[in-house]
Parts: structure tokens; sequence; C-alpha cells
């Protein structure tokens, strides 16, 4: 493409140099060449205005992700390409050197424009790009080959191979293929101005060289595989550094899709998580094409590509899933035959061996994904899944630090934490709060009557009453030994006080009965409201403390509500 491009732009040029050196004609060719010019100009100061102008957007999406993958890629691949070089002219040296009427040509396969480039240029008997369609390159493929083409026996092929010149008549060529897993992936010609040149010994010498040229290519693919491997374990395990299981996950899902974009080739990715019911899906990242479903929605699991690998809880490759798994859609009803994506990649992302999501990376053509594609996403996925784990570890052992560990109720630090965030949104919304200060009365009895065991008992069982008989948006906690604490959201003092002596009510009328022990206890509470009795949490503190002893000096089991 590039190519055309460039010989449009020169045409281009040599229009507008004639139209200033050759003075002004009226006549039609001129106007045509004018013309010609103007428009030329019109799309080159469009391409260059609004280089998306000309792009579709399917292809630029697929280009980008190619662009990302040579930006990692290419201080690397100049090794690659040097040893390469290295190999080509090597190979045409060993031939060059057997005769000096020898002239070699290797060519080989580009994927870009389907035709044979010329690997390196020493003579000038070959041109630099050969046509796939050439019939001595189609012979050669079909009969994987060594073939001797004498010009006598001429016909257009030929000249399709060679610069032209005056020909004797007796040139030939050896045309010997390059077999690379079990195809010829290019050819080495060797011209010789009289067939008669032609050693017994020259073709096996060529063919050898081929076979150095397969060799070479295949330990230079693993070399290249070490190293694209390495680059993706360092950028693994710079990932696993930047790791913080503290932090939320869309900065680390980011970062999942930066490397998803920099080593593999896809044209939609699609990171997905299942609901608890595992019925569903939730769609958390994607990035290519976007038109058919994107982040924030769901997707059902069952009958669905993109649910496969979570609920069979195994990797997914094909590169024809459609004819694989008929009776399936991609996210829903009826979705298969409308946006054509043949090439799936599905790994799904576990926790405890459970699957829990996947990453998914879809191609519109029928292009399998690689050993290596494989490989690499699936210790994405592994890293993914630790780092979900290490996140819900943190969480359980950062609960269980603001939680006290006898009645589960939040401990005085974590009380007083949210406490303040209460307030603070209370101030915003101009919202009320009241606070509720409970102490057992004559609580150390228990303890030296019963025991420490049932004095335990005892607690658990008032903490339960406490949070049953609150709402769940209320906050309880156990603010000390035998006290605790309950703060009321959005409910002015006067609401208050019913729920703080329901709470006292049943506490006096419960029996508290284990291993055959009776006993019954009562509680003292004490309240003060925000903003009507402080605006401070120090003060309101206080101001219910002082309180609950009010209730304590009136002989315990009732409810205070402090008078300042
Ligand atoms: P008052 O009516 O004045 O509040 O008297 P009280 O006995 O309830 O108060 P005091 O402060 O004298 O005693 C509190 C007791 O609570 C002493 C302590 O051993 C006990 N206690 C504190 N924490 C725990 C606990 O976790 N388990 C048990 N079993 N007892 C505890
Ligand atoms: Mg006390
Ligand atoms: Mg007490």
């Amino acid at each position: 493409m590039l190519f055309y491009r460039q010989i449009t732009v020169l045409v281009l040029f040599f229009i507008i140099l004639f139209l200033f050196l050759v003075p002004d004609q009226r006549n039609i060719f001129f106007i045509l060449l004018k013309g010609l010019a103007l428009g030329g100009l019109i799309v080159v100061f469009f391409a260059y205005a609004n280089p998306s102008l000309l792009k579709s957007k399917g292809s630029k999406d697929k280009k980008d992700n190619k662009k990302s993958f040579s930006a990692d890629y290419n201080q690397y691949s100049s090794v690659i390409k040097d040893s390469y070089n290295q190999l080509i002219s090597n190979s045409e040296e060993i031939i060059t050197t057997m005769s000096n009427d020898l002239s070699v040509g290797i060519y080989i396969h580009d994927d870009n424009n389907g035709d044979y480039t010329i690997q390196n240029k020493i003579t000038k008997n070959f041109i630099d790009v050969i046509d796939s369609n050439n019939k001595i390159i189609s012979n050669l493929i079909d009969k994987k080959k060594t073939q001797i083409i004498k010009k006598q026996n001429d016909n257009n092929a030929w000249k399709e191979l060679l610069i032209e010149k005056t020909w004797r008549g007796s040139e030939a060529i050896i045309a010997v293929p390059i077999i690379y897993k079990d195809f010829p992936i290019g050819f080495i010609f060797v011209f010789t101005d009289h067939f008669s040149n032609i050693d017994p010994q020259y073709q096996l010498v060529f063919e050898k060289v081929s076979q150095i040229i397969t060799l070479g290519m295949r330990e230079l693919e693993e070399f290249e595989k070490l190293i694209i491997a390495n680059n993706f374990n360092s950028k693994l395990t710079k990932l696993i550094e930047k790791l913080d299981f503290k932090s939320d996950n869309s900065e680390f899902i980011h970062s999942i899709k930066g490397l998803c974009r920099s080593f593999f080739e896809y044209d939609k990715l699609t990171i997905a998580f299942s609901n608890e019911d595992h019925l569903e899906a939730n769609i958390v990242s994607v990035d290519g094409f976007q038109d058919d479903i994107n982040e924030g929605e769901t997707f059902k699991l069952k009958n669905t590509i993109h649910g496969l690998a979570i609920v069979d809880n195994k990797t997914i490759c094909s590169n024809s899933w459609y004819e694989k798994f008929p009776e399936i859609n991609r996210f829903v009803q009826d979705d298969r035959d409308l946006h054509s994506f043949k090439s799936i990649l599905s790994v799904p992302i576990r926790v405890n061996g459970k699957s829990i999501g996947a990453i998914s990376m879809e191609r519109i053509d029928s292009k399998i994904f690689s050993d290596i594609n494989i490989n690499f996403l699936e210790s994405l996925c592994g890293i993914f899944s630790s780092e979900i784990y290490l996140k819900n570890e943190y969480n359980k052992v950062h609960l269980s630090a603001m939680n006290d560990g006898l009645t589960g109720l939040l401990n005085h630090k974590a009380f007083l934490k949210r406490f303040e965030e209460e307030l603070n949104r209370a101030n915003r919304f101009n919202q009320n709060l009241g606070l509720i200060v409970l102490d057992l009365d004559k609580f150390k009895l228990i303890n030296d009557t019963y025991g420490h065991l049932y004095g335990d008992f005892v607690l658990v069982e008032v903490s339960k009453i406490i949070s049953e008989n609150v709402r769940t948006i209320d906050v309880v906690g156990r603010y000390g030994g035998e006290e605790f604490s309950v703060l009321l959201v959005n409910t002015n003092i006067d609401d208050c006080i019913p729920m703080a002596q329901r709470i006292v009510d049943k506490i006096s009328k419960k029996t508290f009965l284990k291993d055959g022990i009776a006993s019954q206890i009562t509680i003292s509470a004490g309240m003060a409201g925000f903003p009507t009795h402080a605006d401070q949490l120090t003060n309101l503190i206080k101001k219910a403390d002082k309180a609950m002893y009010e209730t304590k000096s009136k002989g315990g089991n009732g409810v205070t509500i402090s008078i300042e």
C-alpha cells in the first residue's frame, strides 16, 4: 500500500512540475492535467489534515494493536533481523563462491502483499518482487522440488523473474524451494548464462543451502519466541511489583488491558466476571470493537461462547468456534451471525480453583491463537487470579481488624471511624444523628457468680439483641468490655427514644440460658443527638455517657436523654 501511495505522490509531483515549467496552453489535455493535479492536492491535504478520514474503524483498531506490539518489540527485533540477514548473505556466499558464472536471488513470501520479495540484492539480474501468480512460482509451489528452467523454453514467467536484457537463449535458472513447516515459503534462484555451466553437483549443494536457511529460520523463530516470552515475563514481573491489593481493581484491569494490547493481536478483548449466582457475567473491560457489547453490560453464561470458559472452567481456543458449537451465541441470542468473529481465545480467571471470570480475545478472521498466546494469557489470568485471591484475603484480615472477636460488632476504633464519617455526612446533608451508649448493669457479678465463659455468652447474646433491634443502616459497636454503642443514622432524637427503650426492654426480659445456668441482666442507656445536644464527636460521646450514668444512678435498666 505504501509503495502505491509513494508512486501516486511522485506522479502528482511531476504533473505539478510539468504545469509550472510548460507555458499555459488551452487544450483539453492541459485542463484535464490541471483538474487531476488539483484533485490530487485536495486528497493529499485531507489525508494529512485528518488521517482517520481515510481509514476504516475496524482496521484502525487492528493496526493500533499491531503498532503497540512492535513498539515493545522493536529493540529486540533488530537482533533477529541482523541474524536473519547474516543467514541469507552466508547462504548466497556459499552459492556464488562455487562459480563466477552464477548469480543468486533468494526470495521469501511477504505476508503483507502475498508476493515474493528478494531478501538481499547482490545482483542486478533478479527483480525485487515477484508476483505470487508467476507460473514458475506456482509450479514450484505445486511440486515442492528443484527445477531447472531454461530460457530457450521461453515463457512470460521468465521475464517476470529477471531484469530485461539481451538474451542469448542459453540462459537457465536453477530454482530450489525453501520449505518451512512443509510449505514452500520462498525460493533460491540461481541464474547462469549457459545451462551447460550447470555442474551436476550444484543441485545438491543448493538444496543443502535451502535446508540451512530453513534450519536457521526455525532457530530464529525459537529465539524470537524466547525474546518475546522474556519481554512478556519482565512486563508481568513489573505488573506483579505494582500490585496493590488495597487499591481498587480498575487500575489493575487497566494494566492487564495494556499488556494484552502489547502482546496479542485481536479485534476485541473482553474481561468479564461472573455474578454470585453464576448465571450471568458483568463486563468490566473491553478493547477494540465495541458495537456489540460494552463495559458495564451483562450476558448469560449459558449458551454463550464468552460464558463457556467460565462454565467449563477451561481454556477455549478455536478459529471456527461457530462450527464447533453450532448451538451457542457470542453474548446474546442470535448474535453469532451479526458480528462474525471467527476466532476466540478465552481463559478463565480462577480463585481457589473455581472460575470466577474470563479474559477473552476474538479475531474476525479465522486465525488461530498460537500456543504462545495461550501460554501468555494463561499466565496473565494466573496473576489476575492471585491478585483477586490476595485482595479477598486482605479484605478478610482488614475486616477482622475492624471487628470485635467475641461479638463480631465494630470495635472501639472502627466505631469511632464510622461515627466520624456519619457525622460528616449528617453535616453535609443537614441530617440528624442519634448516639446511644449502653452499659450492662452489675455485669461483674455475672462473671463472679457464673464464670468468665458464661459472661462471654451473655455479652454475645446482648450484642445480638442490640443488632436485631436497629435498622441495617445503623451502626453498632462494642465500645468497651460490657459497653456498647449505637449510631442511629438520619434519625432525630425523639425518634431515637423508642428504639433505645426497645433494646433496654428486650434485654431485661431475656433469660440467658446456657449449660443449665439461667440468669437475667439489665442495661443502662444514655442518649445524645446531633445537632440538638452537640455537633462535635467527643462532646456527643461525653453527653451520651453522662446520660447513661444518670440512668445508672437511678438504678439502671432505663434510658436517659442528655439534658444539655
Ligand atoms: P456497673 O453496673 O456499674 O456498670 O457495674 P459493672 O459490674 O457492670 O461494671 P464494672 O466496670 O465494675 O465491671 C465490668 C466487668 O466486665 C469487669 C470485667 O471483668 C468484665 N468484662 C469486661 N470485658 C469482658 C469480657 O470480654 N468478657 C467477660 N466475661 N467479662 C468482661
Ligand atoms: Mg462499664
Ligand atoms: Mg457495667
